[in-house]
């Protein structure tokens, strides 16, 4: 997506060599215009498909998917990170290694919101070495749905996430996929 590739060249940081900042439009204020494009674009991708929920994790998801979902018509559910009194008991669970926090945590989404009878469609921000979307992943399968697919808005290819997926046979569609970053340049894998 020539748009986003774009906002990534003039308006994102690099973090060491590892993590990319895109706070100004996607992870801290956010630029709802922006942001309907790119569910537009999802919906382009996977409309072929008939999907019944949009899954993604919180925080920095929900954003994304609730645009993607704008187009479906359909609602969206996110993995909750924590446990909360109000979480139902009886949630499907996976355990989960956060690449940002370097720390483990418990991705969970009630029984009520994920059956047999949904096909669904994964949307995150990032992918990186993966460990978010396998977890969301696996709870799709614990739930006995169907996976339509992945859309990712920015993958970082080279972390192992993408192509680790890919060859699970997983239909990935990522709208901007940087093959490598530093400082001064940020390099685009043609797609
Ligand atoms: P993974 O599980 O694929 O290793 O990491 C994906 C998750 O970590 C995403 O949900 C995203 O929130 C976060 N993440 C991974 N890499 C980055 C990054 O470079 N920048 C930002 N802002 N978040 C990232």
């Amino acid at each position: 997506m020539k748009l986003l590739k774009e906002r990534i060249r003039t308006e994102a940081t690099v973090i060491g060599s590892q993590v990319l900042k895109v706070d100004h439009f996607l992870n801290h204020q956010v630029d709802v215009d922006f942001l309907h494009k790119i569910g537009a674009e999802f919906y382009e991708r996977f409309k072929d498909e008939p999907i019944t929920k949009i899954l993604t994790v919180e925080a920095s998801g929900i954003a994304v998917a609730v645009a993607t979902a704008w187009f479906f018509h359909v609602p969206v559910v996110f993995a909750k990170k924590s446990d909360s009194r109000n979480l139902d008991q009886d949630t499907y669970t996976s355990e989960v290694f956060s690449f940002t926090r370097n720390n483990c945590y418990w991705m969970k989404v009630s029984w009520r919101y994920l059956d047999a009878q949904d096909h669904v469609l994964i949307i995150d921000d990032f992918l990186a070495k993966g460990r978010a979307v396998q977890g969301m992943i696996d709870i799709v399968h614990q739930a006995g749905a169907s996976l339509a697919g992945v859309g990712i808005v920015i993958e970082k290819g080279f972390q192992e996430g993408g192509s680790q997926l890919r060859e699970q046979g997983i239909n990935i569609s990522s709208l901007a996929i940087i093959e490598s970053m530093d400082e001064n340049h940020i390099e685009f894998r043609d797609q």
